[in-house]
């Protein structure tokens, strides 16, 4: 009788030990996890800002912080950064003076990425005023499904152009577009990709900041914050 209550709270006490056991290491594991996940979601200060140097700047140019993106108009999260984010940081800090906001090219998504970017260098060199209104309608032509198939065309660019500069010389359009000089400043940009570890798109750099989720409104406006003071 007592060797069995013996037994009996002997192998109780080893459940015991082995639930123990069980969570220290379930909790450790979760730990892990969490220290990892916060390495991940870390802005990373770089050596730097970009040269904005013959790129479009919003804003007013005094401000002491730039915003840039490192976008691709065929990248569907950089559509959808520039309907959700984007907005409230030009009614933020845009509209109000504090900053700047920049938009360099990347082609991560080949031919259509490198159109897209040349029709915008194209605008920006023949309407400065005209920049902002063209990159954003061409993001809004990209399709919210199926975005992988081609639909950034030379003729969805000239549609979008003739849309935000109803006047436009449509040749002159066209002659820019194939320029050695425009294709230049599409490689200006690239060069700033891979100067600036740019791997994912949209990447948002404030000044020397490279912001970790670029859909962290409060990350974007901590960097910010932390540079106007
Ligand atoms: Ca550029």
């Amino acid at each position: 009788m007592s060797t069995k209550s013996q037994n009996k709270k002997g192998s109780s006490r080893s459940f015991v030990l082995y639930t123990a056991i069980l969570i220290v290491v379930v909790v450790g594991l979760f730990v892990l996890n969490q220290a990892s996940k916060n390495e991940d979601s870390k802005n990373e200060t770089l050596d730097s800002a970009p040269s904005l140097a013959a790129q479009p700047v919003l804003g007013d140019k005094n401000a002491k912080v730039s915003i840039v993106e490192f976008g691709d108009y065929k990248c569907p999260s950089c559509k959808q950064w520039g309907e959700t984010v984007y907005p409230q940081l030009v009614k933020d800090y845009i509209d109000t003076g504090k900053a700047t906001f920049s938009y360099i090219n990347v082609l991560f998504h080949g031919d259509e990425s490198q159109l897209g970017a040349l029709a915008g260098e194209t605008m920006l060199k023949l309407h400065p005023d005209q920049f902002w209104a063209f990159n954003k309608k061409l993001f809004d032509a990209q399709p919210t499904v199926d975005h992988d198939s081609l639909w950034l065309t030379e003729a969805k660019v000239l549609e979008t152009a003739k849309a935000v500069v109803p006047t436009l010389d449509e040749a002159v359009f066209k002659q820019t577009l194939a320029a050695e000089e425009t294709l230049k400043l599409v490689q200006l940009d690239d060069i700033l990709v891979r100067q600036f570890g740019v791997n994912a798109t949209p990447t948002i750099m404030i000044n020397d900041i490279k912001i970790a989720n670029p859909f962290d409104y409060e990350a974007i406006k901590a960097a910010i914050d932390s540079k106007l003071k």
